[in-house]
């Protein structure tokens, strides 16, 4: 896998489009469509196919249409529509005016259907669901012909204008494709083209009780919008054909249809139906739950649509499905954070210093860098008094070792302020540390010696006066497994679920800068990670969420392989 710094080559499906760019087969066009089915959040996975289509059509000077694929009235919602609308945009992507809904073309579908049944390639099937799937034979086996396959035109025509009519119950009749069914392909057994529905669709309201099946419906939809390269998942390879078989029984415009290999991600469920089951029992607190692997939740979480762009371009496309790491996801977002996130110190877990030679009252100024990746980010000014908390696990009374941040006589520096030396250790009855004692050396104002004589360990801190009060939460995988599908017989995804995946703290303390922070933004906590204002968080109840820790996995993992 590349890891962004090596040569860039084209992948299959851009070299694809090149190709055509230059003989002309399209005239020179490219349209591209992102279809999703309004039945749920977008994932991680539609980032995929979103960055594919949308960057190919910017890319070669096209355009990439965003269409609902809303044929299915029983599972969508307006929500849906909204969501996925919003998280597109919040990717960065434009589609400008090409905004469709597949349920706009109910009637040419209709239309063709009707253009098939006259010339003999469709007809009216009243085998029940279970009928229809004993009829269709196996892989070794073939199938048998339904006994209503050899209905005369007049007849199918009548009986499918009645289905239209809503004389006829759900599941009673199906209008399928007069095709073969000995085919080897089974998607080529006269597949069902229309079902009996009697539901309201969240646009056509009741105007519709039949719903045409995906197969039939998509290609008519690539067509109708004069799409040029129908990108698709792998799993729709052996569909090909009869998206082929439609287009060219009705003579319309024919895009060529692609796949590739869907997007899997360790520690990750990525079917709607998955994510939606998670939400609905309550595992999690709604699709945009920062630990969900939806765009909503991601971006609630902290991450940026930058780093999310630039996983899709470091993943890369092929046609072999795989699992990518999720550390190679969050590689990618450190890298972005690192660049882009403003420093401040914050205390998770604070434990009570107080600098006795320190002046009562006072306040100093520190000058603190905003951002050293980022000059231009400036500086501000962290206030400095005799009361301070520092991070619980900063201290040991007794350190192993290793150990090198404070303990009792040990000289350290606050980060931006002064070396401090530890004096005195202050426990509750019940032997609990709750106050540190310190002396500071006023000569180290900054936080150098000016006699140049070095501390091991740099704290972070905040002056207890000045600070705020936050909660802070803290996330970790939604599943204790690599591969969470990976179940014993009779459990289902669920039973992996990390029953740690939450950790809410109270009582955090972060600094006074922080004060106006804008929901949704981003800050890297010194030393703690980066992390995020959640959008419930407001100046009297301060929530941020650990977007993600600062250790690179990820990177020391290649780092070991490359060495
Ligand atoms: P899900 O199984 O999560 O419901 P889907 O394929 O049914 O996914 P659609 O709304 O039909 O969801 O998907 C819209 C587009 O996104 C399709 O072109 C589909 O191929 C693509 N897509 C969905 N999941 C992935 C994935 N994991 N990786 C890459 N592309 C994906
Ligand atoms: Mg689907």
């Amino acid at each position: 896998m590349s890891n962004g710094e090596s040569v860039e080559r084209l992948d299959f499906i851009r070299q694809i489009v090149t190709e055509d760019c230059a003989s002309g087969k399209w005239d020179g066009r490219v349209v591209t469509r992102f279809p999703p089915e309004p039945n749920g959040y977008l994932h991680i996975g539609h980032a995929k196919s979103i960055c594919l289509n949308f960057g190919i059509a910017a890319e070669f000077g096209g355009r990439c249409h965003l269409r609902f694929d809303d044929t299915n009235p029983t599972k969508e919602e307006e929500e849906y529509v909204e969501s996925i609308q919003n998280n597109v945009r919040w990717l960065g992507w434009d589609w400008g005016e090409h905004l469709y809904f597949g349920s706009d073309y109910f009637e040419p579908m209709y239309q063709w259907a009707v253009q098939l049944i006259k010339a003999g390639k469709a007809y009216v099937c009243d085998l029940t669901a279970e009928q229809t799937r004993q009829y269709r034979g196996t892989l070794t086996q073939p199938g048998r012909e339904s006994p209503y396959r050899h209905r005369t035109v007049e007849e199918n025509l009548d009986l499918f204008e009645r289905m239209r009519a809503g004389e006829f119950p759900d599941g009673s009749r199906t209008l399928r494709a007069k095709i073969d069914m000995a085919h080897p392909n089974l998607n080529m057994r006269d597949p069902v083209m229309y079902r009996i529905l009697h539901a309201s669709h969240h646009r056509t309201g009741d105007a519709w009780c039949i719903y045409p099946m995906y197969d039939w419906a998509h290609g008519l939809e690539d067509s109708i919008e004069s799409i040029t390269h129908s990108i698709c998942t792998l799993e729709f390879e052996n569909h090909r054909p009869l998206y082929d078989w439609f287009l060219d029984q009705l003579g319309v415009y024919h895009p060529q249809q692609i796949e590739f290999a869907r997007l899997n991600l360790t520690y990750t469920v990525m079917s709607k139906r998955k994510l939606l089951r998670l939400v609905q029992d309550g595992h999690v607190n709604g699709w945009d739950d920062p630990r969900m692997p939806t765009i909503s939740g991601m971006r609630r979480r902290g991450y940026s649509p930058a780093a999310i762009r630039e996983f899709c371009r470091v993943i890369g496309v092929n046609k072999f499905n795989s699992t990518v790491d999720f550390q190679l996801l969050e590689h990618c977002l450190r890298q972005d954070l690192n660049k882009t996130s403003p420093r401040v110190m914050a205390v998770l877990r604070p434990l009570k210093v107080v600098i006795d030679n320190y002046p009562d009252g006072q306040v100093e100024y520190m000058n603190a860098i905003n951002n050293p990746e980022e000059e231009s980010a400036g500086t501000r000014q962290a206030p400095f008094s005799k009361v301070l908390y520092i991070e619980q696990e900063d201290f040991m009374e007794d350190p192993p070792k290793k150990f090198f941040r404070m303990a009792p006589g040990r000289e350290v520096r606050l980060r931006y302020a002064y070396f401090v030396t530890c004096t005195e250790v202050i426990k509750d009855a019940d032997g609990n540390i709750i106050e540190l004692h310190c002396t500071y050396d006023p000569a180290t104002r900054g936080g150098d010696a000016p006699d140049g004589r070095k501390v091991k360990a740099t704290l972070h801190w905040v002056s207890a006066a000045h600070a705020l009060d936050a909660e802070v939460r803290l996330y970790d995988h939604l599943f204790t497994q690599a591969n969470p599908e990976d179940v014993e017989e009779g459990q289902d995804f669920t039973a992996h679920l990390n029953p740690n995946s939450l950790e809410a703290l109270t009582g955090c303390k972060v600094e006074p800068s922080l004060r106006d922070a804008e929901p949704l933004s981003r800050y890297q906590f010194e030393r703690l990670g980066y992390f995020c204002v959640d959008p419930d968080s407001s100046s009297r109840r301060m929530i941020f969420n650990r977007t993600v820790t600062l250790r690179d996995t990820w990177a020391k993992e290649q780092q070991k392989q490359n060495s």
